[in-house]
């Protein structure tokens, strides 16, 4: 009786350590939306980057996707190439699992990284290529592409505990 007694009072003051550990850590409330943290580099966002012009069309990404997310429609080109037509992502059945951007050959795909696609008409969910296209203004994530990742500022969602600051 008192071994365990002597068991549970380790663990209740273990416990309280813990919990007198986060009440004394510095306040971390974030204005959001006008005040907003930088997310993981290698963030899975809701949106996707497609470089046109490493694309090959051979729709390896859309082979990959277990939702059936993508698609990719080709024609035949006059060098025996493919020319892309229409690319396209519904994002509203995307499980974000990854495969169609680790799957890309040509390092063609990526995930953006956004988190604010919320929209009022499911139709709104599918990404045409106007949305697709790399541009000056596309934030690819680093996800899969340390190229990528290492020009992205770093994380400030989680406290850098030894400092007891955010992370700038
Ligand atoms: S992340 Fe996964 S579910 Fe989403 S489009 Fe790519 S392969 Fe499909
Ligand atoms: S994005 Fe990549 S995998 Fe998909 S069609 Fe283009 S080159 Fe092929």
């Amino acid at each position: 009786m008192s071994i365990k007694f002597e068991r549970y009072g380790k663990g209740l003051a273990k416990g309280m350590v813990i919990t007198l550990k986060h009440v004394l850590r510095p306040r971390i409330t974030t204005q959001y939306p006008e005040e907003r943290l930088n997310i993981s580099r290698r963030f899975r966002g809701s949106d996707f980057v497609w470089d046109k012009d490493r694309c090959t069309g051979c729709a390896t990404c859309a082979k990959s996707c277990l939702q059936g997310n993508i698609t990719v429609v080709t024609s035949a080109g006059k060098e025996n190439n493919y020319v892309v037509e229409e690319f396209e992502i519904d994002v509203g059945r995307c499980i974000s699992c990854g495969l169609c951007v680790e799957a890309c050959p040509y390092t063609a795909l990526h995930f953006g990284l956004s988190y604010e696609k919320g929209t009022y008409r499911r139709g709104d969910l599918i990404l045409g290529r106007d949305k697709l296209e790399l541009t000056p203004a596309s934030q690819p994530s680093g996800y899969d592409r340390p190229e990528f990742e290492v020009r992205l500022p770093k994380q400030t969602m989680l406290l850098d505990r030894a400092g007891r600051k955010r992370q700038k």
